[in-house]
């Protein structure tokens, strides 16, 4: 599609019933061609939340204030099953997804989940590879899951951990959740075999920016790769503000204080992260020691290399995190006559091709403000 060509479905709402003419259109699409939005953004990565629920309440994310008892979560039967799930992913791979990342709401409180990764395991990308297949994950219940998911599949895994003292941990969790019981998670997945562990921390300027030396000093030289995120204004309910972030540069300027460090190539277009390595005594990059990742959404935005995408837990296509609206495309699998294979990758090359979204880039050249906005999505639901 060109820049010019106006959309045949707009699909970023409900389910909308096709006329023939953009059944037909979306049906004419070239799967073996290169499939760009209108950035000329390739989709290469695509997150899937599969259960809008957490047992944690990290204020950043679901603030008890507003996911409570009552919250009104989304009912069983609005869940994609696992089928529905593996015949989008299968789909997605044959626009280019190479990666796949499980999340949510906090992905192991979905029960069998090991089932869904073996599913997942089996799809291959386009020139016949393996996916890259990872989960992000509090580490709640890691301990216990650890051994089944890696026996079905799971390539990688990240770790959520905002600091390793257990005061800050437990306020930040705000459920009480002891920092050991992740330890032991994180343990349990390096016994059973995870050799690719990141660790992911969220940085809030007077929260636990006092952690961010304690956490690299514990996680160098184990193997480990830390990533520290900003503080970003997803959602509408986090009560974001500036001068709560605190930017990239300045969590760099606190390592490098402690030690030499410099920066890594990036192992592929679309990184998130900055990679940093350590150096030894000879001012050489000691690969023994690992990296730090950086992650710095709101300071130096990466909407540019975008490549993502993210199917929420109820089958809607989000193309950004900071999107108001997504594509819903389960409707495609449960109608009278559900969708064949080659028809839903066509329908999320549609909706690909529409995309133009680039929320960070907007904010940081202050074209859009910056913060919350009542009518954006939450995290939780869409999956970091
Ligand atoms: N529950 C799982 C976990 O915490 O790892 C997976 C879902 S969680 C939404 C995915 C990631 O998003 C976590 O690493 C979390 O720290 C991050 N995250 C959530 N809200 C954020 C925010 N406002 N800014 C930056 N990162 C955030
Ligand atoms: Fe739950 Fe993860 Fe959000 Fe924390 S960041 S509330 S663990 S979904
Ligand atoms: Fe991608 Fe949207 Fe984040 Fe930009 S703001 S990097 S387009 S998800």
């Amino acid at each position: 599609m060109s820049k010019t060509t106006i959309p045949l479905i707009d699909a970023r709402q409900r389910p909308v019933a096709l006329t023939a003419e953009a059944r037909a259109a979306i049906q004419a699409i070239d799967l073996n061609g290169p499939i760009l939005d209108q950035l000329s953004r390739p989709l290469r990565d695509l997150r899937i939340s599969v259960t809008d629920r957490c047992n944690f309440r990290c204020s950043y994310c679901m603030p008890k204030s507003v996911f409570t008892r009552d919250y009104a979560y989304l009912p069983q039967s609005d869940l994609l099953s696992f089928e529905e799930i593996t015949t989008i992913a299968q789909a997605s791979t044959r626009l280019g997804v190479r990666k796949i990342r499980i999340t949510g709401g906090e992905p192991l409180l979905r029960k069998n989940l090991d089932i869904l990764i073996g599913q997942l395991s089996a799809l291959r990308t386009l020139d016949g590879q393996p996916l890259d297949l990872t989960l992000t994950t509090n580490a709640s219940l890691l301990a216990k899951k650890a051994q089944a998911l890696k026996d079905a599949g799971l390539t990688r895994l990240t770790v959520s951990l905002d600091a390793l003292d257990d005061n800050i941990f437990r306020a930040m969790n705000d459920m009480d959740f002891p920092v050991a019981d992740v330890l032991e998670g994180i343990d349990t997945a390096l016994s059973v075999g995870f050799s690719d562990i990141k660790v992911n921390m969220v940085v809030k300027r007077g929260t636990n920016q006092d952690q961010i030396v304690p956490m690299a000093a514990h996680f160098r030289g184990t193997g480990v790769a830390l990533r520290f995120i900003e503080y970003m204004d997803v959602g509408a309910s986090n009560g974001w503000r500036m001068d709560e972030v605190l930017p990239s540069a300045d969590v760099l300027a606190m390592l490098q204080a402690h030690w030499p460090m410099q920066a890594l190539p990036a192992k592929s277009k679309g990184e998130t992260a900055k990679r940093y390595g350590y150096l030894d005594g000879n001012g050489n990059l000691d690969p023994s020691l690992g990296e730090v990742g950086l992650i710095s959404s709101v300071t130096e935005a990466f909407c540019h290399e975008c490549n993502r995408a993210r199917l929420s837990t109820d089958g809607r296509l989000f193309a950004c995190l900071f999107a108001t609206q997504g594509t819903e495309i389960k409707h495609l699998l449960r109608s009278a006559e559900p969708a064949d294979a080659t028809f839903v990758a066509q329908y999320l090359a549609h909706t690909w091709q529409q995309r133009q979204d680039q929320y960070s880039a907007l904010r940081q050249a202050g074209v859009i403000p910056a913060g919350n906005a009542r009518e954006r999505i939450e995290m939780s639901y869409i999956g970091g």
